[in-house]
Order: C-alpha cells, then sequence, then structure tokens
C-alpha cells in the first residue's frame, strides 16, 4: 500500500518512522516492474505517479533554473542530437570560455530576477587543467551572489572533482543520455559506463547530482524504461532528473527523427516520479514543441522544475510571459527558496 500522505501529514510522524528507510524510495527496480509501470492504462500510471507526487512535494510548486552556456560549440563529442558538436554541420559558431566577471554579471541579473540556482555549462568532453581556475573563480563569484551553483563540462577525473567541491560548486549535471542498449546508436565517442564514472565520482566527493536523458532520438520504450532504472538504481537518486525532448536540429545525425508522441513523453515523466519520488524531475529541452495540455499533463505526472529564460544553451525554450500565463492558468507557483528537500532526504535513505 502506498503511503501517499501529503507532505504535512508526513510532518507529523514519528521520529522513528520518519529514520525509517521510506519503501517508496527503491534501488534495487526490475526492468520488468518498471515496464508494468509505464504500460500501464494511462489513468492508472498518472494516478499512481500524482499520489506519489503529493506525498512528497506540494503538488503545486515548481523549481525554477537558470542555464548559461559558458563555452558553447566545437565540442569533442558527437553525440547525435547536438548543435555543439564539432563533428556535425549545424553552422553553430565555437567561442571561448567565457569570462568570470560576464558571467558572475549575468548570475546577477538572474538572481535580481528571481532565480535561486545558476546553471553553467560548457560543450567539451571534459575540462583542460588550464581552464579550472576560470571554473572554479565561476563557482566561487556566483557562490558569492547567495546562490546556488551547478555545472555541466563533461567528464570529470578526481582532481577536476576536487577543485569544483573546494570551491563550492553544490551540483553537477551529466546525462546518462539513453539506455545503455541505445547509448551507441547516439553517441560513438564514449561510452554509458563512462557517464557512470563521473555521477559515482561526482557524488562521492558529495556534490549532487543532475542526471537524466533525452527522449525522442528513435529509442523504443524499452530504451525509456531502462535509462530510468539505470538512475533509480544509482547508490543515492540524483537530486534532480532533467528529461528532455529532442529538438531536432539541422545538421545533426538526428535532424530526421521522428518526434516522440506526447502520450509517451508524460508516459516517461510518471516513470521518472514514480521510480525517483524524492527527485525533482524537470521537464527541459523540448517544451517550446509542447501544448500547454501537454505541459500540464507532465506537472500532473509528476515534473516539478523547469528551465526558465529564452534560450537553454543553444536551443529555444518558452519565454518568461507564456511560462507565467501558463503558471496562471494552472495555478502553480515557483519554488522561491529551496525544496522542503526531498534531496535532503533522499541522501538519508541512502
Ligand atoms: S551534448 Fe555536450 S558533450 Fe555532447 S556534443 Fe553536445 S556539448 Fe558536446
Amino acid at each position: 500500500m502506498m503511503d501517499v500522505r501529503t507532505p504535512e501529514a508526513r510532518s507529523t510522524t514519528t521520529d522513528a518512522e520518519r529514520s525509517a528507510p521510506d519503501p517508496l524510495v527503491r534501488h534495487d527496480w526490475t526492468r520488468e516492474e518498471a515496464k508494468a509501470f509505464y504500460e500501464a492504462p494511462f489513468n492508472d500510471l498518472l494516478y499512481r505517479a500524482h499520489c506519489i507526487h503529493r506525498a512528497f512535494f506540494d503538488p503545486n510548486t515548481v523549481q525554477m533554473s537558470r542555464l548559461l552556456s559558458i563555452k558553447t560549440g566545437g565540442c569533442a563529442e558527437d553525440c547525435g542530437y547536438c548543435s555543439q558538436s564539432a563533428h556535425h554541420a549545424s553552422g553553430l559558431k565555437a567561442s571561448k570560455l567565457m569570462a568570470v566577471e560576464r558571467v558572475v554579471d549575468e548570475a546577477k541579473r538572474a538572481r535580481d530576477a528571481g532565480a535561486t540556482r545558476y546553471c553553467m555549462g560548457a560543450a567539451w568532453r571534459s575540462p583542460k587543467a588550464r581552464d579550472m581556475d576560470v571554473l572554479c573563480g565561476m563557482v566561487e563569484g556566483v557562490k558569492a551572489l547567495g546562490m546556488e551553483t551547478c555545472m555541466t563540462l563533461g567528464m570529470l577525473g578526481d582532481e577536476e572533482v576536487a577543485r569544483l567541491k573546494a570551491a563550492g560548486l553544490d551540483y553537477y549535471n551529466h546525462n546518462i543520455d539513453t539506455s545503455e542498449r541505445y547509448y551507441s546508436e547516439v553517441i560513438t565517442t564514449r561510452t554509458f559506463a563512462e557517464r557512470i564514472d563521473t555521477l559515482a565520482r561526482v557524488r562521492e566527493a558529495g556534490i549532487k547530482v543532475c542526471a537524466g536523458g533525452i527522449v525522442g532520438m528513435g529509442e523504443e520504450p524499452e530504451d525509456r524504461v531502462d535509462m530510468l532504472v539505470a538512475l533509480a538504481n544509482l547508490p543515492q537518486h540524483p537530486e534532480s532528473v532533467p528529461i528532455n525532448m529532442l529538438i531536432a536540429i539541422p545538421g545533426t545525425p538526428l535532424a530526421e527523427a521522428a518526434p516522440i508522441d506526447p502520450i509517451e513523453f508524460v508516459r516517461t515523466i510518471a516513470l521518472a516520479r514514480i521510480l525517483m519520488p524524492k527527485s525533482h524531475v524537470r521537464l527541459s529541452a523540448g517544451r517550446t514543441e509542447m501544448n500547454e495540455s501537454t505541459q500540464a499533463l507532465c506537472f500532473f505526472a509528476g515534473a516539478n522544475s523547469i528551465f526558465v529564460g529564452e534560450t537553454l544553451l543553444t536551443a529555444d525554450n518558452p519565454d518568461e510571459s507564456s511560462d507565467a500565463a501558463l503558471f496562471t492558468k494552472l495555478g502553480l507557483k515557483p519554488l522561491e527558496s529551496e525544496p522542503r528537500s526531498g534531496e535532503q532526504e533522499d541522501a538519508q535513505d541512502a
């Protein structure tokens, strides 16, 4: 029987009850269990996902993140979906790593507009030693504004992880992209196992983890299930799980990929919520391709985080006035301070 009490009701539990591992937070999901949820009648899937969502979060609050590309294009990796790969003819102009001052100025503007977390992304296979001082300067500068910091820089070794941690980095984003089975269809310059290695390194250093993937890349539904099972069976669930819908970009190998059915996308969000009850499930890239009804279903199914701002690295994102209008229609409100941390509790469960 699911414990689907509201967060308020859960807060009345005794200390003994609170310290017991939550049976809904598991790290031993089987593909069969997850597939059964994913394939259930839509109303049954959504009902289950929404009950779990409501048990762990305020269902009408959505966390907002802002993302800045601190180094665009010219990437050595060949991710089939990405306009920033040097392997693809997307026409994107590569730029150098931004200066610390510029990043801090941008972060300050984001903070003054209400953002509490700032995500900085660089198009790299992995950062070079000569860039580490600048990257750490960015983390320190953004932290000094009173904001949380997140970076995505590609694969990291122990030394880079230690330096970023010492600079105060709060979150590291590193998506696993898709299932292990489908991985080489999308990316050939690295392996699924290398992604998992970096995630383990980051987690071990005490940096919070943001890890999700992309759907609509021609994968089978089983690949979506396997990707989410892989994330949910990590020793600790990622604090944030971004689920991206492919934006098919001309010049990339996935330019002609058939769009995913919106109902399949909502099923993916619902499964993420069920398998990782305390994580923030982020409705990430691809929102410009979704109508309001699809986004509303995603929020009902357990999505509780979005990126705001008109661009996501190099892709379009809904403008803030359309997000505000949708929030008003749905009675949603932005999360203003840090979450009642499902995140901290998940750390305890682990
Ligand atoms: S997704 Fe990241 S790692 Fe892959 S090509 Fe784009 S910038 Fe490089």
